[in-house]
């Protein structure tokens, strides 16, 4: 019997930067006892692939199976290359080259990271900058394309032996993450106060902790600016009609439509007709929805005269 061997190339092109596929096509070719290499080239991921050629058969077929979530294959385009004397599968460094690629756009934090932030025994543990290979920011950080982490605003952060490792370990969900970051070399939160801006709001009370201080600041009224990876958000209590009214003031917004943020579906019910918006709403991209206001809309908790949805 003979052995047919193949290598081929895959050019893939859709949404395939910034969305862990080059980890996952590395684990698949992995899989398949395939050698050859995966890198980001402008707008296209770049595939080679070396082995039996039923293994290569196998492999194109299960690559669109369990793409990362945000990754989309617009169009795979394959041609036969002659062979090459790697022995195993690698992630090749980008091409420099990004005439007309897309843009990855930012996750929301995904289940897991979630999980581990809020796991009092991970090294994670209420760092709010916790994200992986499937989730987290991607626009907001890219200062050009390719998208590999010297390009994105994470660089001034050098990640530490323990996010390096997960970075170089195929079977780590934050196996070739970009912006792997934790509490020991990632970005901090601190809070700042305006001049001045603290008197009306008492004191900021644990200021070791800036979120509780925050949460501390906001319930009595004060209007924040939280710097995130993508810009400023300035966020208020949308239950104090008070504070509402001076962020519209200062916004220079007088009725303009505010985002309102919501822990979950049950506080969303408490405003809207959620109905066929609860996938939007609780998905993977959680984008802004806009929803209509419930009939008899209960007032944000607590408080009666809140700011009004259309
Ligand atoms: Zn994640
Ligand atoms: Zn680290």
């Amino acid at each position: 019997m003979t052995t047919l061997r193949t290598r081929r190339r895959l050019e893939m092109q859709g949404l395939v930067q910034g969305v862990g596929l080059r980890a996952y096509v590395h684990r698949l070719a992995v899989a398949h006892h395939l050698s050859g290499f995966v890198r980001n080239r402008g707008a296209v991921l770049d595939i080679e692939i070396q082995g039996l050629r039923e293994d290569a058969e196998a492999f194109t077929q299960a690559l669109g199976g369990s793409l990362p979530v945000g990754a989309r294959i617009d169009a795979l385009a394959a041609t036969i290359r002659p062979p090459g004397l790697e022995r195993d599968f690698r992630i090749l460094t980008s091409a420099l080259e990004s005439a007309g690629a897309s843009i990855p756009p930012d996750w929301p934090m995904c289940g897991e990271c979630r999980r581990e932030m809020l796991d009092p025994a991970d090294r994670r543990f209420r760092y709010p900058f916790t994200h992986c290979a499937a989730c987290g920011p991607r626009a907001s950080v890219l200062l050009d394309l390719p998208y590999d982490r010297e390009r994105t605003s994470m660089f001034r952060f050098a990640p530490c032996a323990a996010c390096e490792s997960e970075v170089r370990d195929p079977r780590d969900r934050r196996f070739h993450a970009q912006n792997v970051a934790c509490p020991a070399c990632g970005p901090r939160l601190r809070l700042i106060m305006a001049p001045g801006g603290a008197a009306p709001f008492g004191r900021a009370r644990r200021a070791d902790d800036p979120v509780r201080a925050a949460a501390g600041l906001l319930s009595r009224g004060a209007i924040l600016a939280v710097k995130g990876y993508g810009g400023y958000q300035v966020i208020a209590d949308a239950s104090r009609a008070e504070t509402v009214e001076r962020l519209r003031a200062r916004k220079a917004r007088p009725e303009e439509p505010l985002s309102v943020l919501v822990a979950d579906l049950d506080a969303a019910r408490a405003l809207v007709e959620v109905g066929e918006h609860a996938e939007a709403l609780t998905g993977a991209m959680r984008p802004i929805v806009v929803a209509r206001a419930s009939a008899a809309p209960s007032p944000m908790p607590s408080r009666p005269d809140s700011t009004r949805w259309d």
